[in-house]
């Protein structure tokens, strides 16, 4: 799912590059926001539409592995924010949502976020 493989890992209090682009100190393009979250078109798309929704206070979800009782909320408005994106993008043939979790799941950017994936068919998943 990314261009690089060395891992982006904010430490505590500190910023992640995606907390800069909340910041708007990393330019990108912000195909939705509202309170809780914010999706924006991936630098590097794997797919015809490949946008990041990410939530837009980290609170510690580094990654999915670390997801505590206190963050259920805000997992459920991000399923929800997926499919009004992906309403929004036109993608009615189906699409993907995906979250990479740590090394062998290949996950380089220390801050949850889900990669929603569409506009073709997609190849199968199955690996
Ligand atoms: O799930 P993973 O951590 O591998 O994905 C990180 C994603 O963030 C990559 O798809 C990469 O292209 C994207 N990215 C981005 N803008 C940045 C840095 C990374 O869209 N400034």
């Amino acid at each position: 799912m990314s261009e690089s493989n060395s891992p982006h890992i904010p430490k505590d209090g500190e910023d992640s590059i995606f907390d800069k682009i909340v910041k708007r100190e990393i330019p990108s393009t912000v195909v939705y926001e509202d309170d809780l979250v914010m999706a924006f078109r991936d630098i590097a798309p794997k797919a015809p539409v490949h946008i990041l929704l990410i939530p837009k206070n980290r609170d510690g979800l580094t990654r999915m592995s670390v997801a505590e009782e206190k963050h259920k909320a805000i997992f459920g408005h991000m399923l929800w924010a997926s499919s009004e994106i992906a309403r929004r993008e036109g993608l009615a043939e189906g699409w993907r949502l995906v979250i990479n979790d740590g090394p062998n799941g290949g996950q380089v950017v220390y801050h949850l976020h889900m990669h929603i994936l569409g506009g073709e068919k997609l190849g199968d998943f199955n690996k």
